[in-house]
Order: structure tokens, then C-alpha cells, then sequence
């Protein structure tokens, strides 16, 4: 591709309202490609969505971020957002709807209208999975969440379950011991695949029990959740229970991007040397991409490192 990218401060006087370089994303991965964007002077701006700070915004205590013993999620992202912003990013509250290419310019569509950019930064995380059990749509926001961090206090003194067996699920099960009265969590293997370290807390917190080799197959109830339905080893057996909470992965947000770069099956973006796509000027970072690690520390690296190769490419385009 012949990339005739623009220069690396301030708009292209000769093309109005084209950027240099679109982020489009919130969580830790945007916020860090903003911060060093800002930092090399490449004309950007952040598309945000409406979840600012992403997934990591809605996790309750971080405690593996170095430097940071232990942090709100959504007081680290405000925090990073916060320098960005100091730093000269320029910040949209809009969703991505979809991106197309016209000759080497990608044209980004948004619910506030459309933005032309010379490259882009996919950072557009993921969202949560949906287990597809008969109950979980009709009782979402009535027993039914996928966020502990925001949903946790309206479980004072109740029984919930939570679903999965990775970092989110043991995490956020930990979290929800500070309110609820029990916590049994539900996992289809008989071994958690998250840190160590919470499996060891999880394993010996009073309040929580785990279901091993255990499915959850129904959710039901009156106005609220009221019992759910597990598959166990022993049989199915029904639980009372006021609150479900799942964490059973997460869906990764790259649809509207998908004409432009190839994917994998399950929605990641395939990525080589970390950050670069199958597109020379399209650039992924975070939650998106197929890299092993998804922690708040790799977003931000994937961020700092996206941002880098496309003040590498603009140098390049100006020579
Ligand atoms: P995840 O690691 O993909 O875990 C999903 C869990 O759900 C797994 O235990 C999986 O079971 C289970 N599961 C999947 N489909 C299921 C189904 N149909 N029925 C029942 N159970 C099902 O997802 P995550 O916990 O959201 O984490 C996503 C990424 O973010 C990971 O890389 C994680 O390390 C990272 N993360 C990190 C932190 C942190 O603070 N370090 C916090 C949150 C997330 P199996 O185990 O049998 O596959």
C-alpha cells in the first residue's frame, strides 16, 4: 500500500478533519496509545464509546499493576484517562458502527457522525460472554449481572452465584464476599483457570463455595432472580439464590472493523509482532487482539507500542 500519511503536529491544513491517527477504544490500552500519541505530537483523537476505562473501569481492586499495590479499576483508568487529557488527547464520547477504506484513508462511522484518519489504533476491548441459559436475558438487572464492581452492593446479606473459573469470576467473587451473606461458584472443570494467588483466597474464604465439574442450566424466579438450575456430577439440582453473576469470557469488540483486517474465529484481531495487523496502518492493542496475556500492564504496553509504530510510520511518510 502507498501511504501518503499527513504530518505529526497539529491538523493537515490541506485536508480539514483528517487525523493522523484515531484511537478507538477507552480501557487502558486507548488511554496509553492517547498518552504517548499526545506525547509524539501525532494529531489524534480517542472515541471512547460510553464506557470509559473499559472492562478495567468496572473491576473492583487491581493489585498486579506494578508500582500500584492496590487501586480501583475505575480510579487507575480516571487516572490514566486524566494524563492523556493533560497531555493534549483529544477525547469523543461516540461508538464505532463501522470503518471502510477509501483509497489510503479509513473512514471511521460513529453514532455522532463520520471521521476521516490515516491510521487507526483498534483498542476496543471486549465485552462480556453470555452463557445462553434459559433465564439470563429475562432476569438481566433482576438478579442477572456481569459486573460485581457495580452491581455487588444491591446483594447485601443474599446468596449469589458466580459462573467461571477465570481471573474475572474468582476476582469478582472475592469482591462480592463483602456483601453478599455466601458465594458459590460455578465452574465445568474441577480446577480454576485463574491466578494462583485468588484461587488460593477464594479457596479459603468462608463465605464461598465452589461447584466443581458443575453447569448452570437455568435461571428462574418471580420478579427476581429466584433459584437457578446446576448440573453437577450428582445430578441437576435446584439452589435458591438472589443473584447470578457471569464471567464466562468475553466477546471481543471488533465488528465494525472486520472488512479491514482479518480475524480469528472468535472475534480477536490477528496480530504479528504484538500490535500490527494485517493492515499496515491499522494497529491493535489490548482486549482486542489474540495475544495471551490480556492483563491491565499488556494493555498498556500494546497502547504505548501501537502508538509508537505509527509515529514511526508518519516519520516515515514525511522523509
Ligand atoms: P477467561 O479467562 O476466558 O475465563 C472464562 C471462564 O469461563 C473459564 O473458566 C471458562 O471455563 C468459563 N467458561 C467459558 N465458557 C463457558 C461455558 N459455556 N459454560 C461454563 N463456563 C464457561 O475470561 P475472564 O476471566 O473474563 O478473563 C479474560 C482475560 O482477562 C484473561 O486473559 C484474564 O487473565 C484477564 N483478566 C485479568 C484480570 C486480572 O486482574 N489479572 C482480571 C480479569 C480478567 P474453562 O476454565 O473450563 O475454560
Amino acid at each position: 500500500m502507498d501511504l501518503k500519511l499527513g504530518t505529526l503536529s497539529g491538523p493537515d491544513s490541506n485536508t480539514k478533519d483528517v487525523f493522523d491517527l484515531v484511537i478507538a477504544g477507552g480501557g487502558p490500552a486507548a488511554l496509553s496509545a492517547a498518552l504517548y500519541a499526545a506525547r509524539y505530537g501525532i494529531n489524534h483523537v480517542v472515541l471512547e464509546s460510553y464506557q470509559p476505562g473499559g472492562q478495567a473501569a468496572l473491576t473492583a481492586l487491581i493489585e498486579n499493576y506494578p508500582g500500584v499495590p492496590s487501586i480501583q479499576g475505575s480510579d487507575l483508568t480516571a487516572l490514566m484517562r486524566g494524563q492523556a487529557e493533560e497531555a493534549g488527547s483529544l477525547f469523543r464520547a461516540s461508538s464505532v458502527s463501522n470503518a471502510t477504506r477509501e483509497n489510503d484513508l479509513i473512514m471511521i462511522g460513529t453514532d455522532s457522525g463520520e471521521l476521516t484518519t490515516r491510521t487507526l489504533i483498534i483498542a476496543t476491548g471486549a465485552a462480556p460472554k453470555k452463557l445462553g441459559v434459559p433465564g439470563e436475558d429475562e432476569y438481566y438487572g433482576r438478579g442477572v449481572s456481569y459486573c460485581a464492581t457495580c452491581d455487588a452492593p444491591f446483594f447485601k446479606d443474599r446468596k449469589v452465584l458466580v459462573v467461571g473459573g477465570g481471573d474475572s469470576a474468582v476476582k469478582e467473587a472475592l469482591h462480592l464476599t463483602e456483601f453478599a451473606s455466601s458465594v458459590t461458584i460455578v465452574h465445568r472443570r474441577d480446577r480454576l483457570r485463574a491466578e494462583p494467588l485468588l484461587v488460593k483466597k477464594l479457596l479459603s474464604c468462608g463465605k464461598c463455595s465452589v461447584l466443581w465439574k458443575s453447569q448452570l442450566r437455568e435461571i428462574s424466579g418471580g420478579d427476581f432472580v429466584e433459584t437457578v438450575l446446576i448440573e453437577t456430577p450428582e445430578g441437576e439440582v435446584e439452589l435458591p439464590t438472589d443473584g447470578v453473576f457471569l464471567y464466562v469470557g468475553r466477546d471481543p469488540a471488533t465488528a465494525p472493523f472486520r472488512d479491514l483486517i482479518d480475524l480469528n474465529d472468535d472475534g480477536t484481531v490477528i496480530t504479528s509482532n504484538i500490535v500490527h495487523t494485517s493492515s499496515p496502518d491499522i494497529f491493535a492493542a489490548g482486549d482486542v487482539t489474540d495475544n495471551a496475556l490480556r492483563q491491565v500492564v499488556t494493555a498498556v504496553s500494546d497502547g504505548a507500542r501501537a502508538a509508537s509504530e505509527v509515529f514511526e510510520l508518519l516519520q516515515a511518510s514525511e522523509i
